[in-house]
Parts: structure tokens; C-alpha cells; sequence
């Protein structure tokens, strides 16, 4: 992977002068390893504008640092910010990764930079792509294997377990968040944490779970019905269905994120039920479960603008329109209080010739 941090690591370093800086001190824990392939909890990598790095690690750390972040200079030292913020000019911090009293240490006058590293890390190269299609994958196996196992009586805590031992029995590293599994009324509640609730005849149960593979997520969630569906059921899943397609559809590179979520949100909305569905569409997916970009109603702000920064990046890197390659989730909803709920989520490859769906389970209604 040397060679592809090396690449990530200039891509960063051709930002840095439009963000007036010599410099930038990565000290948000994800942004190191997708910079470096380090994964530690104290580690920090100082990127120049002309793509040379040093990154400091304490004793822990420094002998996976020395073998996996070969061609850059490697330091010992626990303070790492501290001590890596003396060995170049202006140097930017991440102002999303450091804490107040952090940045006082520093001298509390250091350009504070937002989402450089990730408006590099929204654009996934192959690797990347590979590792979230092979958790993607898992995801969908896993379900395969526990679907026939869902019958009434076992609990919602039964079946998100079932899910998630299948994950890491195919080769899942661990979870890539919670798994909700919401039945009957408790559908209604998005976020939804698994309870002893058994499933019953009747229910419509929602399953939003997946695998963690080296470090990358999969994301997607399922509404199976037990037992035949009333009308508003199937109704109500064929209203989420058309609006996920609706959504996937839009989400071509180009396209404004509030644009794609109103693809699927309109449809809802003219259904009458736009109350109902109050998150966002979707978010990108890699290295974190949620990150860069995020697919919502909020029209576009202004981009965050590094302080005393006037000349913005010469490629706008997507806060508000998707591109080639970006990974993406496509989850509308809707969630009827004290009735239940339906959400349908794929993981998807935004590419110029049309979206890459990553998670296959059919989104036709399962009746079990
Ligand atoms: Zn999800
Ligand atoms: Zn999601």
C-alpha cells in the first residue's frame, strides 16, 4: 500500500497552497491511516506542500510505524503534535480533529484548516473500492444465511446477533456500527436499538447492519415482512422502494446532494408522507460508517473557508455535488409512530456510467 499512500499523501500536498499553508499537521486518528496505513490512538503526520511527511508516534505504535510507513520519516515521541509543529513553515491543524486546549498548547495562532483530508478521502482509489465491495459482500451473504432462520418468537437481539455472527464467520473483522433490528412498532423509531421484543405474525421488521473489512464499512438495511403484509404495508414498502430508486438513479457525478435527496424525498412527500421521513437520504462510506459527502435536504452553504483563506481550492472537491468513484449510502424511510416503519439502504459507487451497487439483496418485499 506504500505506494498508494504516497499518492494520497501529494494529492493532499497540491491543496495546501490554495489553503495558504506550507503544511498540514493530520492529526485526526482515521486521516493518519488513510495518509500513512497507520491505525493507532496517538499518532500524527505533519504532510508538506512539497509531499514530504514526518509522522510521530509514541512506543506503542513506533514499531508498526517503522514497517508500515516505509519512505517517511518516523519519530518517537508521545506529544505528537508537539512534535511535529516546529518542523515546517505555516502549518495548518485540523480544526475538526483538535481540541481547544490542544490547539492553545500549539500557540493558538496556527491556520485551522476543515476537511482538507477528507475532501481528498471522499474519492476512493481501487483499494479502497475493493475492501468496501468485500464487506458489502459479506453483508449480503450473512443476510442470505440468517433470512431462512427469521421466524416469530426469536427476539430482536436474537436475530441482530445471528446477523452479526455470520459477519465475522464469513471474515468480517468486527461491525461496522450497532445493528438496528426494529420489529413491529418499534419499526417506527429509526435508530432503534435490538430489545427482547419477539417477532410477530404481523410485524414488518427492519435490519440495518454490516461488516467492517481492514478498516472500510458496508452499510444496509432490509424490511422484511413476517408473515402476508396488510395493505399499508405493502403500501407503505412500495412508496420506500420507488423513492430508493428514485434516489439511486440520481446519484451521478455532477449531481448537487440536495438534488439527490430530493429525488426520493419528493416522491415520499407527494405520497403524503414527508413528515415521516425526517433524516437524510444517504452519506459516504470508507473508512468511517458516516463521512464526506452527505446526502440531505440542506441546500449548499458556503463550503467551510480556512480562516484568512481567500482563494479556494482550484477543484471544488465535492462539499456539494458527487463525483466518480464516491461511495455512497441510499436509505430513505418512512416511520410511523406506534405503527412501524419500513427503510430500504443500499451501498453504491457513484460512477460516471451509472451507480455501482455494492449490496445485492433483492429489494423485493420478503414475506417470511
Ligand atoms: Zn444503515
Ligand atoms: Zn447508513
Amino acid at each position: 500500500m506504500t505506494a498508494t499512500h504516497t499518492r494520497r499523501r501529494a494529492t493532499l500536498a497540491a491543496l495546501l497552497p490554495a489553503h495558504e499553508a506550507d503544511a498540514i499537521l493530520v492529526t485526526g486518528g482515521v486521516n493518519v491511516r488513510y495518509l500513512t496505513g497507520l491505525a493507532s490512538s496517538n499518532a500524527a503526520v505533519l504532510v508538506r506542500a512539497d509531499a514530504t511527511a514526518t509522522l510521530a508516534t509514541d512506543s506503542r505504535y513506533i514499531g508498526a510505524a517503522r514497517r508500515v510507513c516505509a519512505g517517511i520519516e518516523v519519530i518517537e515521541e508521545s506529544d505528537v503534535a508537539g512534535a511535529l509543529l516546529p518542523r515546517s513553515g505555516r502549518t495548518g491543524v485540523e480544526a475538526d480533529h483538535m481540541s481547544v486546549a490542544g490547539y492553545f498548547r500549539l500557540g493558538g495562532d496556527l491556520p485551522r484548516l476543515s476537511k482538507v483530508v477528507e475532501s481528498v478521502r471522499m474519492v476512493k482509489d481501487d483499494d479502497e473500492l475493493d475492501l468496501i465491495r468485500t464487506a458489502c459482500e459479506l453483508t449480503d451473504r450473512a443476510f442470505a444465511e440468517v433470512l431462512p432462520e427469521l421466524r416469530p418468537g426469536l427476539t430482536e437481539k436474537e436475530v441482530a446477533r445471528a446477523l452479526e455472527r455470520r459477519m465475522v464467520d464469513l471474515g468480517a473483522d468486527g461491525l461496522a456500527f450497532d445493528s438496528i433490528v426494529a420489529s413491529g412498532p418499534n419499526g417506527a423509531i429509526p435508530h432503534h436499538s435490538p430489545s427482547d421484543r419477539p417477532l410477530e405474525r404481523g410485524d414488518l421488521v427492519t435490519m440495518d447492519f454490516g461488516a467492517l473489512y481492514r478498516g472500510y464499512h458496508a452499510d444496509m438495511t432490509r424490511t422484511v415482512a413476517i408473515g402476508e403484509p396488510a395493505g399499508w404495508q405493502r403500501e407503505l414498502y412500495d412508496l420506500v422502494r420507488a423513492a430508493q430508486r428514485a434516489g439511486t438513479l440520481a446519484a451521478l457525478p455532477g449531481a448537487a446532494l440536495h438534488e439527490v435527496d430530493a429525488a426520493a424525498r419528493g416522491l415520499i412527500g407527494q405520497a403524503g408522507y414527508g413528515e415521516f421521513f425526517k433524516h437524510g437520504l444517504g452519506h459516504g462510506v470508507g473508512l468511517q460508517i458516516h463521512e464526506e459527502p452527505f446526502l440531505s435536504a440542506r441546500r449548499p452553504e458556503n463550503p467551510p473557508e480556512p480562516e484568512r483563506s481567500s482563494r479556494k481550492p482550484e477543484r471544488d472537491h465535492g462539499h456539494a455535488r458527487l463525483e466518480d468513484r464516491v461511495p455512497v449510502t441510499v436509505e430513505p424511510g418512512v416511520y410511523l409512530p406506534g405503527r412501524g416503519g419500513v427503510r430500504i439502504e443500499d451501498t453504491l459507487v457513484v460512477r460516471d456510467g451509472g451507480p455501482e451497487l455494492l449490496t445485492r439483496t433483492t429489494k423485493e418485499l420478503l414475506v417470511l
